[in-house]
């Protein structure tokens, strides 16, 4: 397999243990080198004050600016709502030229729909949504299989029904781009 590498970009803090295991979890299902750093944007030019969203497609372009290295995967970590045109809102979003992606949080937590927080299913949702990104970026597609982290999660419960994993045909698949 190739070597690569992936850095997680925090654009906000999602605590030290739940990132510890983010990590574990993304070494264990990609095998590549990961970062985590501090990353620094103000996403004032993204937000659409009518809808009260931040645009992904922009902040991804604009993180892109900064990327040298195309072969190497960001994934930018958010605390702020997200949408993509035509979508109510996303979870997260991939581009695979500039190999960039993005997740926020802030639909992750219990506290967003008037629930108390749930520290465990938090990360479990986290792990979900930035495996999935990944995938998006090791050229993955959107899965039929319940089950699988590819899954396009329509909604918080679509998330909380797939596994962090890949299941064994996007498996292959990520073994086969990953030559
Ligand atoms: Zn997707
Ligand atoms: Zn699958």
């Amino acid at each position: 397999m190739n070597e690569c590498e992936i850095s997680i970009l925090l654009l906000c803090n999602p605590g030290d243990l739940i990132l510890h295991e983010l990590k574990e979890h993304l070494y264990k299902v990609f095998r590549c080198r990961i970062t985590i750093s501090p990353y620094n944007m103000d996403l004032t030019f993204s937000f659409n004050k009518k809808r009260q969203q931040f645009i992904a497609e922009k902040i991804i372009e604009q993180a892109a600016l900064g990327k040298k290295n195309l072969s190497d995967k960001w994934l930018l970590i958010v605390d702020a709502d997200l949408y993509s045109p035509g979508l109510n809102f996303i979870f997260g979003l991939a581009d695979i030229q500039s190999g960039i992606s993005i997740v926020s949080i802030t639909r992750l937590k219990q506290e967003f729909y008037g629930l108390s927080g749930n520290q465990k299913l938090f990360l479990e949702r986290l792990k979900k949504e930035s495996t999935h990104e990944l995938g998006h970026l090791f050229l993955l597609r959107h899965c039929p299989d319940k089950k699988c982290v590819m899954r396009f999660s329509n909604s918080i419960y679509d998330t909380d029904e797939k596994l962090p994993d890949f299941c064994e045909t996007c498996k292959r698949s990520l073994k086969f781009y990953r030559q």
